[in-house]
């Protein structure tokens, strides 16, 4: 198994992601690359890690340059100057877990050529010091949050909303609340202190964690209210009415806003998106905001997302920016309440559903998934990331679990009772490849 999973290197302080794992990063990194910036959230762990992860780079002679604590999309945006960007987060994940994303001078993150080189690197661990002479340099390169937030400002322009922003003492903190502010709008914020042990809530912006967010735009009338996860690369909202505007309608949301000719989402995502675009085409990828990025570059897309939050406006940068989607959203909102765009979106029924299986069987099943899936009648048939079939009216998604030993069901269709027909016929599929 590979050290990396779809968003760099992650795993729980002092187990997974060890002390010597962080120095051999740094090793690893800088024996390939020779000017390095890094950023870390706001976790109890970072500045611990970041300390071996320069030290490793410095000793393989490369010069690091200390960002300190500021979102991933505005250390992927400072690292447009250097060799390679650094950030130390766990993103989504609770305090207790962190990690390093890596990000390439474009906005994306490490190829899998890069990834398997650096996954070698880590396992082989003959590093070579430098000369004492050749000890690369530490600066800090204060600039990085001013920089983005003027890019970001120049491209999207004014709003004069009031806003309420939860930025769940994560590492927005410096950014969101004074860019929206900037822009011209009246600013509420809520756990803007950076606080790793993430007091307020847990950091990952689904509604079931936002309730104070959700109450506070009611009871101040604010016109919007934005969450954004640890790390800043992902953001939700709330419209005016108090109501959560997730993933899946924000996409939709984006998608009329910023899409001509193509779009990118991956296989997991609402049909929804086929039906408000139906002249552009849709592109579906590996779940992974990754895969996301790397399909937005190849096939020039418009505008690429995911129902978790992850959001790539290309004409800004190819590096997921929640704090862009959150100034876009703030500028849209001063046009058009966010309640009107969200209620042009239909919502179609779904079911999704989990099935545990015994890890051992893991090749089994997935052989016999792979027959089984691949003699349903159906109109269309994607694997990317595994099987998506497209029905008359309706599609269902079989994709084993990339965290857990367990089968993933979705199904969506225009009507009820579709999904159930769809559900029916492959739930007896999976049942089958379980018994
Ligand atoms: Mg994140």
């Amino acid at each position: 198994m590979s050290l990396f999973g779809s968003s760099g290197i992650r795993g729980l302080v002092f187990e997974e992601i060890s002390l010597d794992l962080a120095l051999d990063i740094g090793k690893a990194v800088g024996s390939l690359h020779k000017k390095v910036v890094l950023g870390r959230d706001t976790r109890t762990s970072g500045e611990m890690f970041k300390s071996l992860i320069v030290s490793g780079l410095l000793s393989s002679g490369t010069d690091a340059y200390d960002a300190g604590v500021i979102s991933t999309p505005t250390l992927a945006w400072a690292g447009r100057e250097f060799d390679c960007g650094l950030m130390i987060t766990a993103s989504h994940n609770p305090g207790e877990f962190n990690g390093v994303k890596f990000w390439n001078p474009n906005g994306l993150a490490f190829l899998k050529k890069q990834r398997d080189q650096m996954d070698k690197l880590l396992r082989k661990r003959n590093f070579k010091p430098a000369s004492w002479d050749k000890i690369g340099v530490l600066h800090q390169y204060e600039n990085s949050v001013s920089e983005h937030k003027e890019a970001i400002l120049s491209s999207v322009g004014e709003s004069d909303i009031k806003v309420v922003v939860d930025c769940g003492n994560g590492a927005t903190f410096n950014i969101t609340p004074f860019l929206l502010r900037d822009m011209g709008c009246e600013v509420i914020t809520l756990n803007a202190q950076p606080d790793g042990r993430f007091p307020s809530r847990m950091p990952e912006p689904t509604e079931k964690n936002l309730s104070t967010l959700i109450r506070t735009v009611k009871s101040t009338k604010a016109d919007l209210g934005i969450a954004h996860d640890g790390d800043g690369d992902r953001m939700t909202a709330v419209d005016e009415k108090g109501r959560y505007i997730g993933g899946d309608k924000l996409l939709s949301i984006f998608t009329l806003q910023e899409v001509k000719k193509s779009v990118v989402v991956p296989v997991d995502a609402s049909m929804v998106i086929d039906d408000l675009v139906p002249k552009a085409k849709v592109y579906r990828t590996r779940v992974g905001d990754v895969f996301v990025g790397e399909e937005i570059e190849k096939r020039k897309a418009d505008f690429g997302g995911e129902p978790s939050g992850t959001w790539i406006f290309p004409r800004h940068f190819l590096c997921p920016d929640g704090v862009y989607a959150a100034a876009l959203l703030a500028r849209m909102v001063s046009k058009k309440k966010l309640s009107k765009f969200a209620d042009k979106v239909p919502e179609y029924p779904q079911r999704v559903e989990g099935f545990k299986f015994d890890p051992k069987k893991r090749k089994s099943i997935l052989k016999a998934l792979d027959e089984k899936m691949g003699s349903v009648p159906c109109e269309e048939m994607t694997t990317v990331d595994g099987w998506r079939l497209q029905f008359k009216d309706g599609w269902a998604l079989v994709r084993l679990s990339g965290t857990e030993p367990k089968i993933r069901l979705k199904v969506e269709a225009r009507t009820l009772q579709r999904v159930k027909e769809i559900y029916r016929s492959i739930h007896s599929i999976v049942k089958d490849v379980l018994r």
